[in-house]
């Protein structure tokens, strides 16, 4: 059995919910089980309208309520065979109709509590998924539709909603499981229940998340997300093209690689899965016969000791400086406590006896924290400063990998260094308009010889 993903992009028109359903047909002797995003962008066009509503202009709500009706008509009337009209007819009438009676209750509310938002932006799914289903019929796949509210059970934080993994797990090992062994089962991403059945949501981007959940509960052998990249690759293809695709990577390192801005897959949502073992692909269902990148949960054990370069442009360093610091403590506590006054997340720190180098994506309040520090301290700030960041398993466990990357880089100025936070990356600041040439030459230092197991 394995789950396969598919985002909003892979099922906005009857033309992509086609190619879904030949990339599922070539897979039915694993016995899939489908997990969709909503249709293209309609959790953002279904929060459009619950907002007009919310800020009282009715109209304006039911003009936009009146369009995505039409839009799931359409594509679903080319998708699905011609015998199931009514049906779809019907699925469209009894959700729309509800959808307009919560715009109504908000129009009246005039707020927009967390438990409207989770049920306005459940309909996205609850539709595609309903509609892929009888899409998958139409195109000779026995198909059986499951609301993913009756098994994905979860607590009562709305819009960020938890898994209660015990009772998610039996429902789907008790609903799910048996019924996959004979159909093609077709779930949405995204959405839940509490356990008294009110509708929950994962957070935005849920879908993965609910894929991750799935596949745990059912014991997948392999979670599939399919998206329209061709996986992860050796360096960012924005900053330096060419870059070749990582087959294999660990849990670890795929971490390290999100937080760089490698928006391929937030790793929080598979832990389900790495938890139990079980595998996560990131495939290109534009270019099916690729096979994508795995993620394991284990180590790679590869001869290449970088597995990827990351970077992350646009960074501010703040640099602290004073005399005070030396021998004295309390001083960190007192740098840290104005960013966090300022809910300033802080990205990289390096230090020595006598200064604090920082690194910080958002700025808005820097102006704010400049002034508190201040009083403690000289404050530098450098603007448009770039981190590159080296990711691998065995980065800090090796000899003379420092050697290499500043031999690499002995034309660029290094202005931070920072490791050993974590065994597996080794992270680097240089001033914004060097950023390709570093990248360019560590991808040259690291990556001239690949080891084809774990590259592409
Ligand atoms: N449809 C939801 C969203 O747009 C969930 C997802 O696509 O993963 O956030
Ligand atoms: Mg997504």
């Amino acid at each position: 059995m394995i789950v396969m993903k598919f985002g909003g992009t892979s099922v906005e028109s009857a033309v992509a919910i086609e190619r879904v359903s030949s990339i599922v047909r070539q897979r039915l002797a694993q016995k899939p089980v489908v997990v969709v995003s909503a249709m293209g962008k309609t959790t953002n066009k279904l929060l459009a309208m619950a907002a007009e509503a919310v800020a009282g202009r009715r109209d304006e709500a039911m003009r936009l309520h009146a369009e995505l009706r039409q839009f799931h008509l359409d594509e679903a009337t080319k998708a699905i065979d011609a015998v199931d009209l009514p049906k779809l007819d019907c699925i469209l009438e009894e959700h729309f109709v509800e959808l307009a009676a919560f715009l109504d209750e908000l129009a009246d509310l005039g707020e927009f509590p967390p438990q409207y938002v989770d049920l306005i932006s459940s309909y996205g799914e609850r539709l595609s998924s309903a509609i892929v289903t009888l899409a998958f019929r139409h195109l000779g796949l026995d198909a059986a539709h499951v609301d993913s509210r009756t098994v994905v059970i979860t607590d009562r934080r709305h819009t960020q909603a938890a898994p209660l993994y015990p009772r998610t797990y039996a429902k789907l090992e008790k609903i799910v499981k048996p019924l996959a062994e004979k159909q093609v089962v077709v779930m949405g991403g995204f959405i839940a229940s509490t356990q008294d059945g009110f509708t929950t949501t994962l957070g935005r981007g849920g879908s993965d998340f609910s894929a991750a959940i799935i596949g745990a509960g059912i014991g997948a052998s392999e979670i599939q997300i399919w998206t329209d990249v061709d996986g992860m690759l050796t360096c960012d293809p924005r900053i330096l093209p060419g870059g070749h695709r990582v087959k294999l990577i660990s849990f670890g390192e795929a971490a390290e690689l999100a937080y760089f801005g490698a928006k391929v897959l937030h790793p929080a949502t598979v832990v389900p899965a790495i938890e139990k073992n079980i595998p996560v692909l990131i495939l290109n269902s534009r270019n099916p016969s690729s096979e994508g990148t795995r993620i394991v949960g284990d180590r790679v054990e590869t001869t290449n000791i970088v597995k990827s370069i990351a970077c992350k442009k646009d960074i501010t360093v703040v640099n602290i400086r004073s005399l005070r610091m030396l021998m004295a403590h309390g001083f960190l506590r007192r740098i840290f406590e104005a960013f966090d006054k300022y809910e300033t997340p802080v990205d990289m720190v390096s230090t020595s006896e006598v200064s604090v180098s920082l690194t910080i994506d958002n700025t808005d309040k820097l102006e704010e924290i400049c002034t508190e520090l201040r009083h403690i301290a000289e404050v530098k700030v450098d603007r448009d400063q770039a981190a590159v960041c080296l990711v691998g398993d065995n980065i800090t466990h090796t000899p003379g990998i420092s050697a290499r990357v500043f031999g690499a880089l002995s034309k660029v100025n290094v202005r931070m260094i920072s490791q050993g936070s974590s065994v597996l990356n080794m992270s680097i600041v240089v001033a914004g308009p060097d950023l390709r040439d570093a990248v360019e030459a560590l991808h040259t230092e690291f990556f001239s010889t690949i080891d084809p197991e774990v590259f592409g």
